[in-house]
């Protein structure tokens, strides 16, 4: 019989098996997590760190909320999945919930973000097709250069990032790519009248929160409007309170025709993803049509609902834009020649490194582990700092901190 042996895990040790027996397809900072609670994360040897990272907004509602988790384990132990073969006492409970939260007819039930972008776009050539009458395998959406919606074939097919989609083609086809934050591109792109649909990040997250000009996502919805186009707002990073609203298109109250949203739906728990769309869009899809073997079941359909009540009970929206307001205020204070722009929305935030003496973003992020604080960079030279909401004034206080003696260490 094949056994593992059970090894006391260090850090080295962790280090050394994913570098042995796992794909490198990440690049970790140097740091081996055990155990998680609200805004802290200890690695093994017990070492305490604020997560400004909060699994890429995963855990908006900090690690291991009670709630949620109780959520989880009760469930598990009556009915952990009955696939969509069958009905379940949850499911429909579930969908009246989130349908009747951010105000949608229907909701599609997935697992990963990316899944809800797949949906999302599966659900917009079809409505192209049963509704708009594009000619079959015409349909085109539009989407942004810097986007980043996943990693799928189809998810690179649409990304400009050169690390992210060389050496997979062949791409789908399908997808007409226009800058960010400009409308006057995207007024181009519309006078085709293949156009289906616009994707789009209101925050452009992995790009390196870029945040567009006041009015861009307003505006871009009402010229969808006029022709007819799906406005389909990826929120999968940017929702469930991240930005300081429960979601970053109500800065603009603009109700998107389709919603993907992902991530902190569950708390950073369990993979969850929805799309959300009314009756005119979701009704194109039929059995058969789409589908996933775990999307909608019974943990899942139980832990969105308290990861939700979570969001409304403990005020994280309002938290986030607080929070986020007096944190960026903080990191303003920060006098260095290595900081070149901060910039952010609610508890979304980035700081723009200007590499200094060879040393880079990642030394910085190196540095602020070494004194108890992790952000991961993105694209090299921007720090994401996005901690988890349920954080207070005293804790942004104590993390500045760090991050202004690790900057500052460099100067
Ligand atoms: N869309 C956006 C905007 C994201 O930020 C991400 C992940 O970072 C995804 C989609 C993909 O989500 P997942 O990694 O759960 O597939």
């Amino acid at each position: 019989m094949f056994t593992v042996k059970t090894e006391k895990i260090t850090s080295k040790l962790a280090m050394e098996l994913e570098g042995k027996y796992g794909a490198h397809n990440y690049h970790p900072l140097p740091v081996v997590l055990s155990r998680g609670e609200g805004v802290y994360v200890w690695d093994v040897e017990g070492k305490k760190y604020f997560d400004f990272l909060s699994a890429y907004s995963a855990i908006n509602q900090g690690h291991c909320h009670p709630r949620i988790v109780e959520s989880l384990v009760k469930q598990a132990n009556i009915l952990t999945l009955t696939s969509r073969a069958f009905y379940s006492d949850t499911l429909g409970v579930y969908e009246k919930y989130i349908t009747g939260y951010f105000g949608y007819d229907k909701v599609l039930p997935m697992n990963t973000g990316v899944e809800g972008v797949e949906t999302a776009l599966k659900l917009c050539r079809k409505w192209a097709y049963d509704k708009k009458g594009i000619p079959e395998n015409d349909a085109k959406i539009i989407v942004c250069e810097n986007n980043f919606h996943g990693r799928t074939i189809t998810a690179i097919s649409m990304s400009t990032d050169p690390e992210a989609k060389g050496g997979f083609g062949p791409y789908t086809p399908g997808f007409v790519i226009i800058p960010y934050n400009d409308l006057v591109a995207l007024e181009k792109a519309l006078e085709d009248d293949k156009i289906a649909g616009f994707l789009v990040e209101p925050i452009q997250g992995e790009a390196g929160v870029y945040v567009p000009d006041d009015g861009y996502i307003s505006r871009a919805y009402e010229m969808c409007k006029a022709r007819n186009v799906i406005f389909i707002a990826d929120e999968v990073q940017t929702g469930i309170a991240r930005t300081g609203k429960l979601l970053a298109c109500d800065h603009e109250n603009v109700r998107p025709d389709m919603l993907i949203l992902g991530k902190a739906i569950s708390g950073g728990v369990y993979p969850i993803s929805v799309v959300l769309a009314d009756n005119d869009i979701m009704m194109c899809i039929q059995p058969g049509q789409h589908g996933s073997t775990f999307g909608g079941n019974p943990i899942a359909a139980k832990v969105a609902i308290t990861a939700l009540e979570v969001v409304k009970d403990e005020n994280l929206a309002q938290n986030a834009e607080n929070m986020g307001v007096f944190f960026r205020e903080q990191l303003k204070k920060i006098q260095s020649d290595l900081i070149e722009v901060i910039r952010g929305k609610g508890l979304l935030n980035a700081v723009v490194i200007r590499p200094k003496n060879g040393k880079t973003a990642w030394d910085i992020c190196i540095t602020m582990k070494d004194k108890g604080l992790l952000a991961k960079p993105t694209h090299n030279h921007i720090i994401r700092f996005a901690p988890p909401l349920v954080i207070t004034e005293e804790q942004i206080r104590e993390a500045t901190e760090i991050i202004k003696e690790s900057i500052l260490s460099f100067n």
